[in-house]
């Protein structure tokens, strides 16, 4: 590989530059790698929980859960290391022990706060779907923590469902077992409409580039999105929104439910605000209030 990598960088200057940075990849991948193991095993690895909120009323559906990996006082974002966990079967290590944690952290806020209906979201990556292990991680989740499956939804991007057969397979039969199964970062990568109703979809999590002012074209394609995943059925929540005039977007294109640091930012379950049954308090201007702010 090294020698391939020299070959593209064509003079022997850049060959070294390369080399570098190859190097530091390298060494970077084999922290991660060995270090997230023992992570596992180790208690380093931590669960924040972000709201997802109805859009009409405010009230809080349930929460999202997004791992965190806590080193040495830092704490690393999945970004930096779920992308490498991925190039292993590591990765389904990690997302059986999130679902296993998240179902139980379900069970215990539902007891807490009286909230049968509460659900967590999970995300699942594509090489995990696409193992038949994924069937016995997710329902052994739930049946360990007395969850009813369909409080459980499994967020999965189109990426991963189109990239191996397996995977639409396997979501197919936890779909039918009852668990929810959402399309996440609808609109990235690549995205089609006619595959809406080939996937076995409940709920469409539109990206939250669709909300993003910067981004061109976003605000005109934002309501073909949500009206498209009406037209197939599904329940359609927005990520990404930031400022209190997007909830309102939101509102008047009836999307249902919504999430983003003006609702609430990922915390530590310690953290979170009870979302006790019923609405939430709202704010003067009749708007939800935002969750606890991260630290
Ligand atoms: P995702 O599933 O699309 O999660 C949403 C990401 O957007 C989260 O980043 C969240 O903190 C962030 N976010 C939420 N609201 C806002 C907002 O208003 N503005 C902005 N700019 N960002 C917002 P996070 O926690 O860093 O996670 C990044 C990605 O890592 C996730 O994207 C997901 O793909 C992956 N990931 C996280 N936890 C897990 C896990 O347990 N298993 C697997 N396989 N992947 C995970
Ligand atoms: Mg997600
Ligand atoms: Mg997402
Ligand atoms: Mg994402």
């Amino acid at each position: 590989d090294i020698a391939a990598y020299r070959a593209k960088a064509g003079g022997r200057g850049r060959a070294e530059v390369f080399d570098q940075g190859l190097r530091e990849e390298l060494r970077q991948r084999a922290v991660v790698e060995s270090g997230l193991a023992a992570a596992l095993s180790a208690d380093e690895l931590e669960l924040h929980y972000q709201p997802i909120v109805c859009v009409d009323t405010g009230e809080v559906e349930g929460y999202e859960a997004l791992l965190r990996w806590r080193r040495d006082d830092a704490l690393i974002p999945p970004d930096s290391f779920i992308p490498i966990a991925e190039e292993s079967e590591l990765i389904c290590e990690v997302d059986a022990w999130v679902l296993q944690r998240a179902a139980q952290q379900l069970a215990l806020w539902t007891r807490d706060w009286h909230r049968p209906d509460l659900v967590m979201a999970v995300n699942v990556s594509g090489r995990h779907a696409a193992r038949a292990r994924v069937i016995a991680d997710v329902a052994d989740a739930a049946q360990a923590a007395g969850i009813d499956p369909a409080r459980l939804v499994l967020e999965v991007t189109e990426t991963a469902m189109v990239d191996d057969p397996a995977a639409v397979v396997h979501l197919s039969e936890l779909r039918s077992r009852g668990f929810a199964i959402s399309l996440d970062d609808f609109g990235t990568g690549y995205s089609s409409l006619a595959r809406l109703e080939q996937l076995p979809l409940d709920i469409l999590k539109v990206d939250r580039k669709f909300l993003d002012p910067d981004v061109p074209s976003a605000a005109k394609l934002l309501p073909l999105i949500v009206h498209a995943g009406h037209a197939f059925g599904l329940t359609v929540v927005a990520e990404g929104v930031e400022h209190e005039h997007q909830l309102a977007t939101l509102r008047i294109l009836g999307c249902e439910s919504a999430q983003g640091y003006h609702l609430g930012r990922p915390v530590r379950a310690t953290d979170v605000r009870p979302a006790t049954a019923g609405r939430q308090p709202t704010s003067p201007s009749g708007l939800p209030q935002a969750q606890a702010a991260a630290p």
